[in-house]
């Protein structure tokens, strides 16, 4: 049985002292009011990850994740966070691949699989974030893009890493613009997402493969999108900043 999981992408956002406000009120909310199997992470700044680690503790379901990692294990790279580091606070998850990475920082699938392979190696489970950009999916075979971030990115794995790996399919057009896809269209790609997985490692990996839909998903649509047979959850942006609104998207979720 594959997890649900709702993740929260804070990105830039929050001082230390929103930070704590707002993890206090997801963790007392959740706790009093989410039920079921649904996981959930908060992808929050680096600097924040070891204060709040005791505060979501609090409550079994919730756990942290980063929003990057380097390439590297260690080294001269100023300004940089490696997977052991984050490994040694205990972090269980990372973000890799999210679309403001490869667009602002330059992150190919190339350097997103080296992120990938060093944050297992590392024990950190990758929330792999993949998607199509608006003229790809308005001119060419974005299903086929988005097939081939996923291949070039993670196909060699061992079927045992791949089974540590969550995707995220968050179209970069839908990404914090107030466009979302509908859900026959995240149904679709997820759906053909699945079926290439089941391609390279066999039904039963790609069955148990958690697929996120990521993309202006807010408390009022993520019930139909959480509908669909191959949306296991939600990558949240902006929404998340919201402890109600996230919660809210949560208990859609559960
Ligand atoms: C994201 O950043 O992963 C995201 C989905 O953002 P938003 O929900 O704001 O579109």
């Amino acid at each position: 049985m594959r997890k649900k999981i709702v993740a929260g992408n804070w990105k830039m956002n929050k001082t230390l002292e929103e930070a704590l406000i707002l993890t206090s009120e997801v963790v007392n909310m959740v706790r009093d009011e989410v039920r079921g199997d649904v996981e959930v992470i908060l992808c929050t700044p680096y600097i924040y990850l070891p204060v709040l680690q005791k505060y979501v503790e609090e409550v079994d379901r919730i756990s942290l994740g980063a929003q990057n990692c380097h390439q590297k294990a260690s080294g001269a790279y100023t300004g940089e966070i490696s997977a052991p580091m984050l490994a040694a606070l205990g972090t269980p998850y990372v973000l890799v691949g999210h679309s403001e990475r490869r667009q602002y920082f330059g992150e190919t699938d190339e350097l997103l699989a080296e992120k990938v392979k060093i944050a297992l190696a590392n024990g950190l489970k990758p929330i792999f974030c993949c998607g199509e950009l608006l003229e790809q999916r308005q001119n060419e075979d974005f299903i086929a893009i988005v097939k081939a971030q996923i291949t070039a990115a993670l196909f060699d794995l061992s079927s045992e890493d791949f089974g540590k790996v969550v995707i995220a399919y968050e179209p970069v057009w839908a990404i914090g613009t107030g466009l979302t896809a509908s859900s026959q269209q995240a149904q679709d790609m997820h759906a053909a997402l699945r079926e290439h997985i089941a391609g390279q490692y066999g039904a039963q990996v790609a069955d148990d493969t958690t697929i996120l839909y990521g993309g202006s998903c807010n408390e009022k649509n993520a019930a139909e999108l959480f509908a669909c047979p191959d949306v296991d959850g939600g990558l949240i942006g902006g929404a998340s900043l919201k402890s109600r609104e996230f919660t809210n998207i949560i208990k859609a979720r559960m």
